[in-house]
């Protein structure tokens, strides 16, 4: 099986074979027709199963797709650590690299200095990858404004519930539109997250790998 079935666009083709995949994982065979339908996806997945990939290249092509004037944020990557965030903005920028058009890609986390992150989301961005706490403190300065997002994705669902991160999630929720896309990964599905998927999913595709 090649990407070339999964109806990604000519653009998104052309950065898979730039970046050398030669055929999708499993999880992106089933993630990516799915979130390009524009249905919300629960998928249990684990690290190294290509799961960024899975919601990555769907997340640049509807943003390609749909992106207005003025621009509003269309995706948030929410991520339990910054190493996870660092690492997840880096496979986004890479994908995004061999597109014909620009992508603001902004990464944001705690335990570091908040003004540089502040200075990179002037202007608005296309996709914020952040950790929980930070993006709040980010909202709560005014440096990003989130009710207009599309597409939201939830990545290691359980470590962020793990890490202690279930209000600043709630939070989040409440800030952002009723009306958006959301993808939901984890890798275990104990009760609390899979409370936490039926609170912000919408008949979701589940997809497990
Ligand atoms: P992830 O599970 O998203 O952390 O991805 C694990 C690793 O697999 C990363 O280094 C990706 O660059 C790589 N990867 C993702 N999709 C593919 C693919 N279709 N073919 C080859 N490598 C891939």
């Amino acid at each position: 099986m090649s990407f070339s079935t999964l109806g990604l666009a000519p653009s998104l083709l052309n950065a898979v074979t730039e970046i050398g995949f030669q055929e999708p994982t499993a999880i992106q065979r089933a993630a990516i027709p799915a979130i390009l339908r524009g249905e919300d996806v629960l998928g249990a997945a684990q690290t190294g199963s290509g799961k960024t990939a899975a919601f990555a290249l769907p997340l640049l092509q509807s943003m390609v797709e749909k992106r207005k004037w003025p621009r509003k944020l269309h995706g948030l990557v929410l991520v339990p650590t910054r190493e996870l965030a660092a690492q997840v903005g880096e496979s986004i920028s890479k994908l995004a690299e061999h597109l014909n058009e620009p992508v603001k890609l902004a990464v944001v986390f705690g335990g570091v200095s908040i003004n540089p992150q502040m200075m990179a989301l002037r202007g608005s961005a296309d996709i914020v990858v952040a950790t929980p706490g930070r993006l709040l403190d980010l909202i709560d300065h005014n440096a990003l404004d989130i009710s207009h997002t599309r597409m939201l994705v939830l990545d290691e669902a359980d470590r962020l519930l793990d890490l202690g991160f279930s209000e600043e999630l709630n939070r989040i929720l409440e800030l952002l539109p009723k009306q958006r896309q959301s993808l939901f990964f984890s890798a275990t599905f104990p009760p609390a997250v899979q409370a936490l998927a039926d609170s912000m999913l919408h008949q979701p595709s589940r997809i497990e790998v």
